[in-house]
């Protein structure tokens, strides 16, 4: 109890072992521990994460887990801490504690490693994303080892390197690895502590057209790549956009399409042979990289057909992935939901837009949700902040979920 955690005779339909495992919560150390997280500049790139890991590893270790920590980067270390018996289903709590530069100090109003307090709110990079997750992952194994009820299955807290740079180092190494097999996953990123049953799936794509250069004052001597290119973003516009946003899912935004880069041409006066544009295409359920990649293709080869001197390719940037979802029945979905039902939060189900490490899990053929305190809007921006009141409700939530997945109680 205390300024932001309700009293707990306040909260309804509360079992014995809930009330024990969040009457060790105390909301002055979830506090203290956030701030002190923030407050290591772990930015990637270059992405050291020691001192973030070592912090995170640090209590853990002394309540009684056992910690390991894996790398296959020395910079980027991975924290395994488990805690309860081997046997029975493993929950695994996944965050990263990385975050991106700050950018231009000067458009920033607080110092980005400051972890000023104002107003209930924490400022600094990383703040949301992702320490506020990393913070109430470790206080709630923090409380759960603390409080004293026996547990059936075990928690095994991952805090990871590497997800600003695409989890290669970090959640991917570590899932396919498998230094462990979670019966179930909780990837803290930012969902305003809402239940996101998986994620959209990407199909990033890149189209190049080739054509001949010429003197800029004889045009028609070349094949100009750019004027090509344009073509090929008009028709993406007008024959594919439109298509992509009929495709829907009751979780998920719409599927979207974006031409995000732009590159081509040497010189003023040269009639450019090259340019080049990524696609950011975003995947709702059912649609597959692959056939995404040459839904492209045929719209961008048909642009340009009656152009002479000009070739078009389309391919993959880097291997693309089907969207992920959970299903609603899943006894992880379940005990969210009733922790979120206890916390006066919201029961509704929803997806992530943007891709997260939840991803490497998920095609493991594992059940993972994302879930996490703050707003995803306020990820990578000057003045990032969180709320101290949904940091302290994820803390709860999550201890909530492990009670319920990890001890035997009928309510
Ligand atoms: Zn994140």
């Amino acid at each position: 109890m205390g300024k932001w955690i309700p009293d707990l005779d306040d909260v309804a339909g509360l079992s014995a072992n809930e009330r024990l495992v969040l009457d060790c919560i105390d909301e002055d150390a979830v506090i203290a521990f956030h701030r002190g997280l923030v407050q290591i500049p772990s930015v990637n790139p270059p992405g050291d994460v020691r001192e973030a890991i070592h912090y995170c590893e640090a209590p853990l270790k002394l309540a009684g887990f056992s910690t390991e920590v894996v790398s296959t980067d020395e910079i980027m270390p991975n924290l395994i801490a488990r805690f309860g018996p081997e046997r029975g289903p493993v929950l695994g709590f996944n965050a990263h504690v990385d975050v991106v530069p700050i950018g231009e100090r000067s458009a920033w109003r607080h110092d980005p490693f400051g972890a000023e307090i104002e107003d209930g709110k924490i400022y600094g990079r990383g703040a949301g994303d992702d320490k506020a997750s990393v913070t109430a992952q470790v206080m709630a194994g923090l409380a759960l080892a603390k409080c004293g009820v026996p547990l059936t299955g075990q928690l095994v807290i991952n805090e990871v390197a590497d997800e600003e740079a695409g989890g290669f180092k970090g959640a991917a190494f570590v899932s396919e690895r498998e230094f462990f097999t979670p019966d179930f996953m909780i990837v803290g990123e930012q969902t305003f502590n809402g239940i996101a049953l998986g994620e959209k799936g990407a199909s990033p794509t890149r189209i190049t057209v080739r054509g001949r250069t010429a003197h800029g004052a004889l045009p028609w001597e070349g094949a100009n790549a750019i004027e090509a290119m344009a073509e090929i973003i008009v028709a993406l516009r007008r024959d594919y956009w439109p298509v992509v946003a009929t495709r829907t899912s009751p979780i998920f935004h719409p599927s979207s399409a974006s031409v995000n880069l732009f590159e081509g041409g040497i010189k003023s006066n040269v009639v450019p042979d090259f340019a080049q544009i990524y696609v950011d295409r975003r995947l709702v359920p059912g649609e597959q990289p692959a056939e995404v990649v040459k839904e492209i293709e045929a719209i961008a080869m048909e642009a340009v057909a009656a152009l002479p001197g000009i070739t078009v390719e389309v391919g993959e940037v880097y291997p693309g992935g089907e969207a992920t979802s959970t299903p609603a029945e899943s006894p992880l979905v379940k005990a969210m939901i009733g922790a979120n039902q206890r916390l006066g939060l919201s029961t509704e189900l929803g997806g992530f837009s943007m891709a997260t490490d939840g991803r490497f899990w998920a095609r493991q053929g594992i059940p993972t949700i994302i879930y996490g305190p703050g707003d995803p809007k306020l990820a990578h921006v000057p003045d990032e902040w969180i709320g101290i009141d949904e940091l302290l409700q994820a803390t709860l939530a999550y201890a909530l979920a492990a009670v319920a997945l990890l001890t035997q109680e009928s309510r």
